[in-house]
């Protein structure tokens, strides 16, 4: 057999065979793609270092009084 392609579900990590009617490919099922839609919804992915620090920011050159 050949042309049988199997991926790991991004989720659960659960084998996948990648065939043109299952619609929720990459993912193993509905769940686990609402599942990881949920987690970028939540934020779960977010890269930390995004928002600027105010104190790396502060220039020195700010005049104190
Ligand atoms: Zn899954």
């Amino acid at each position: 057999m050949s042309g049988m392609r199997v991926v790991n579900c991004p989720t659960c990590g659960k084998p996948v065979e990648w065939r043109p009617e299952n619609s929720w490919r990459p993912f193993c099922s509905e769940r686990c793609k609402k599942i990881d839609l949920g987690a970028w919804a939540a934020g779960d992915y977010s890269v930390p270092g995004n928002e600027p620090d105010p104190g790396e920011l502060n220039p020195s050159s700010t005049p104190r009084e």
